[in-house]
């Protein structure tokens, strides 16, 4: 009698602490946060939490970590006392130094040269010479639209003879980075966000927390699902800018990413054409099929990576290379507004979306 008495208080009370959990999940708030301090870009944030002083603490830490990888990656400035990609890039006598980086920079050049050969050289963080000239003709024309031009070929050409990936050359063990070829510069722009997305995702993961979207720049990682269990809803943006809705479609997801490449944010226009910014390593010119490529997968890396390397890809070949590929979707959308998209695409997409 008294052990069925134990048992059965032993029953209410377990049944008692999943109402209390339960009623505190409910509870739950959603909160966010927003910051335009990294990778040239907004980030937000959007988390639940108990209360606002919790989602906070997260927060801060988000932006910390994202900070470093900021810091750590970024072509376009120094910091006192750091070597980062920028030292990596710079020229000393002539020649690049071998520098000793962080591990974190190893990760993530050995992340990439392994993408180079994924996407059978499409996304190619050693273009830097080829993208530096679209960007430096891309920043002049914005600024002064009137005389906006194209880069001439020959110089794009020429730039083309130092994009040899194998002249990134990575000690694992010493931590260390040179680029053998003086006139070889590193461009990380297409893989470094969603890398960092990704790693900041992964640290919240492994300590147990969940409720969270990472959002920079339209790299989107989902870390679990919403304070209530259910998927977060997420938009595919639609690139028209005429387009009644600004989404095209909005995908359920719990724990993968959304990542997209487009042709239509940035951009200047040359004698009323429009030159984006990703560049075709074969033409060496702004690749002209697609408004926009998108990826879900799990790893907000690889949807950085692979979104830019589709959009320079034909839709035949993307679609290939995206079923080769296990838990990676895309989804394009031609330059007349068609939609194309992979097989498991739609088992992402909200009906009636
Ligand atoms: P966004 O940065 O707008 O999200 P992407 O991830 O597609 O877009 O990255 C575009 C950036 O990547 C460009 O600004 C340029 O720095 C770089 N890039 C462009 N084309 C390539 C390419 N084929 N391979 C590697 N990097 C590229
Ligand atoms: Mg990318």
């Amino acid at each position: 009698m008294k052990k069925r008495f134990v048992s059965s208080l032993l029953m209410l009370s377990i049944l008692l602490s999943c109402l209390i959990f339960s009623s505190c999940e409910r509870s739950k708030q959603k909160y966010s946060e927003y910051s335009f301090d990294y990778f040239d870009t907004v980030t937000t944030i959007t988390g639940y939490a108990t209360d606002r002083e919790e989602f906070d603490a997260v927060a801060a830490e988000i932006l910390t970590e994202l900070g470093e990888y900021h810091r750590l990656f970024t072509i376009y400035h120094r910091f006192d006392g750091l070597e980062n990609l920028c030292t990596v890039n710079e020229l000393v006598d002539g020649a690049h130094r071998t520098v000793t980086v962080d591990r974190r920079i190893v990760d993530m050049l050995l992340y990439a040269k392994d993408m180079y050969e994924k996407t059978n050289g499409h996304v190619n963080i050693a273009l830097g010479s080829v993208l530096s000239i679209w960007h430096d003709y891309r920043e002049e024309g914005m600024n002064d639209p009137a005389a906006a031009k194209i880069p001439p070929m020959d110089k794009l050409t020429a730039a083309a003879a130092h994009t040899d990936i194998q002249n990134l050359v990575i000690d694992e063990e010493a931590c260390t980075v040179t680029l053998t070829d003086p006139e070889m510069t590193l461009d990380v722009g297409a893989i470094a966000k969603g890398y960092a997305v990704e790693m900041v995702a992964r640290t919240l993961e492994e300590r147990g927390i969940s409720g969270y979207v990472i959002n920079v720049g339209g790299n989107v990682r989902t870390v679990g699902a919403k304070g209530d269990g259910t998927p977060w809803t997420v938009g595919v943006e639609n690139p028209q800018e005429d387009a009644a809705d600004p989404y095209f479609a909005y995908l359920y997801l719990q724990g993968e990413s959304l990542v997209t490449s487009g042709s239509y944010q940035r951009y200047y226009v040359v004698a009323g054409k429009r030159y984006h910014h990703i560049i075709d390593p074969d033409t060496l010119m702004p690749e002209d099929l697609y408004l926009s490529v998108s990826v879900v997968c799990k790893s907000s890396a690889d949807g950085d990576a692979l979104s830019t390397a589709l959009f320079c890809m034909s839709p035949e070949e993307g679609l290939a290379l995206v079923e080769s590929l296990p838990g990676v979707e895309a989804h394009w959308v031609l330059n007349d507004g068609t939609r194309v998209t992979s097989p498991g695409w739609s088992g992402y997409e909200q009906q009636g979306s």
